[in-house]
């Protein structure tokens, strides 16, 4: 945040100062009482289990310059105490401010699964022509979107806003927040379903991004999703249309998997050109795919944004590569969903092996009380694309096992990666892959790391 004064705070949070200077500047927004970036506002979030209010007297400490309250009527202090209703809309509407402020393309990005996939490659794919800020980390919510926003570089051409909801409600918040002057969706599949009761209502949530789009406007949608078909007729908004078939704006056909690379033909527009990937997997094509259709609407040329992709370099855990004891590790532990377990399952099958494929798979959380189905129908599907040996870890993971077991698959499970570990160890040998997917507070990295 640049020039942004405690009054100018003040004013867009409709709070009122407790005590210290209105001409204090402020340049950061800290939700974390350990660790100020200068010259830091702390927002103290009252969560669940903990009221980060008893950390204001440490953010100090730790150099905040100032805080909001929600809980302090009065106050007699040097640094500036903002009083405010909710310390979380006070962080909203700060970062709604500082949007205000900004005046390049905002382009955010939502799905259920592949948000910060799709973020990276749409980030690289425009940094071919133009100057890029972007999401870091995963910070897509309610409390990670504004901050995003209060650090964007106003010298960008353009930003690219990673957006996630968990519950009803938290899209049209930072919806409100963004603003954002085009979206992109990968597709409505059934994380947080718990929350959301179904697919359709996960839809309307996520859709949410588009609520302050005008008629001209585009919405960049995964075209292989049957919920977002509905678009195809009578949308407010502009939409473009990715997938794999000619039926889509920009589409890819002919894909192959060689030397662990993904080589496929894409038809974007008028244009048809070769282009290649360092990454595996089908998911990551249509990814591109959607990363291609925000350069070319953003004035970048496909031909060249391919290029960027060419080099994109991945992520840790999420389907990373390595060779361990002989053995090819495919390390997808960052999380897991039933699309994402699809897409990885998918990936172990094309890859070329000496040896057998093995799939050492964990519970997918907070999917509701489908979860046993969407384990067995996982389960049905590694058998069907051909895994050799299963392992599974957790007792939800069990329903995948046994779905597996009944195609003929050979499996184990375990309650604890530690069991898990020793009989994996055991079984494999030089040349076969290993896949190791679940939920991320599954924690299978324990395991990866001793492969
Ligand atoms: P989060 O909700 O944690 O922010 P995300 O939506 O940002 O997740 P990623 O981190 O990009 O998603 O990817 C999560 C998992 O989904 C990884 O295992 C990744 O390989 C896989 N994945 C990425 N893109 C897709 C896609 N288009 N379809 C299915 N799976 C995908
Ligand atoms: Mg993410």
């Amino acid at each position: 945040m640049k020039n942004i004064t405690v009054q100018d705070i003040v004013q867009a949070t409709g709070g009122r100062l407790l005590c210290g200077s209105p001409d204090l500047l402020i340049r950061n927004i800290s939700i974390d009482s350990r660790t100020m970036k200068g010259d830091d506002i702390f927002v103290p979030i009252i969560g669940a289990k903990v009221d980060a209010h008893r950390f204001i007297g440490g953010a100090f400490q730790a150099g905040a310059a100032a805080t909001f309250t929600s809980e302090h009527d009065e106050m007699e202090d040097t640094h500036p105490w903002i009083r405010v209703e909710d310390t979380v809309k006070a962080l909203q509407d700060l970062g709604a401010f500082c949007r205000n402020r900004l005046t390049m393309p905002i382009i955010g990005v939502t799905g259920s699964v592949g948000k910060t996939s799709t973020r990276e490659m749409v980030a690289c794919a425009l940094s071919a022509e133009k100057k890029v800020y972007s999401t870091t980390g995963n910070s897509n919510g309610q409390l990670g979107v504004p901050i995003t926003l209060s650090e964007a570089d106003p010298d960008a051409d353009v930003i690219v806003l990673e957006m996630g909801m968990s519950e009803p409600g938290e899209m049209s918040r930072i919806s409100a927040v963004a603003r954002v002057s085009m979206g992109v969706v990968t597709n409505i599949g059934v994380s947080h379903i718990e929350n959301l009761g179904s697919r359709e209502n996960i839809r309307k949530e996520k859709m949410h991004m588009a609520d302050y789009l005008s008629p001209d406007q585009v919405m960049v949608l995964n075209g292989e999703d049957d919920q977002l078909e509905v678009y195809r007729k009578g949308a407010p908004f502009r939409v473009v249309y990715y997938g794999l078939s000619e039926n889509n704006d920009y589409w890819a056909e002919n894909i192959r998997v060689t030397d662990g690379r993904t080589y496929f033909t894409v038809h974007a527009g008028e244009e048809t050109f070769e282009m290649q990937l360092p990454q595996l997997g089908q998911h990551h094509v249509m990814n591109a795919l959607a990363a291609l259709a925000v350069a070319a609407e953003n004035e970048v040329s496909p031909v060249k944004a391919a290029k960027a992709l060419e080099s994109w370099h991945g992520f840790a855990r999420r389907l990373e590569i390595s060779e361990k004891n002989g053995c090819t590790i495919i390390d997808d532990s960052y999380n897991a969903s039933p699309d994402s377990m699809r897409a990885a399952l998918q990936v172990l099958s094309v890859t070329e092996t000496a040896g057998r494929r093995i799939a050492v798979l964990a519970d997918m959380l907070e999917l509701g009380p489908d979860s046993p189905k969407y384990h067995s129908e996982v389960g049905a599907y590694a058998a069907s694309c051909g895994t050799d040996r299963i392992f599974t870890i957790g007792t939800l993971a069990r329903y995948l096992a046994e779905a597996a077991k009944a195609q003929g698959v050979e499996v184990s499970c375990y309650d604890s990666n530690a069991e898990a570990l020793e009989d994996i160890l055991a079984f494999r040998k030089p040349g076969d892959t290993i896949l190791l997917k679940g939920s991320n507070s599954m924690k299978l990295s324990e395991i990866v790391k001793e492969l």
